[in-house]
């Protein structure tokens, strides 16, 4: 993997040549889009990952936006926001 031609062009900053090596030195330059394999391990990592909701003042394990879309959350917030118009 280490010495393949396109390796060598982006160490060595090389003009690609051909142009399916370009297209590939070029892409390296743009904000990084993720693959598919690779935003569903961020997912994976993401779910496992531990919070803490200050509205439902619970600890939760999951993604925020699950959280926030959950009924408890929901739940929780109007009644906070009832709290705060009182
Ligand atoms: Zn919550």
């Amino acid at each position: 993997m280490a010495s393949s031609p396109i390796v060598k062009l982006q160490t060595y900053g090389a003009r690609a040549v051909n142009k399916s090596a370009s297209s590939i030195l070029s892409h390296k330059k743009k904000p990084q889009k993720l693959s598919k394999q690779a935003r569903q391990k961020l997912n994976e990592i993401d779910a496992l990952k531990v919070r803490r909701c200050t509205i439902c003042k619970i600890s939760y394990q999951g993604s925020l936006v699950a959280h926030k879309l959950s009924q408890i959350h929901k739940k929780n917030k109007l009644a906070d926001m009832l709290e705060i118009k009182r």
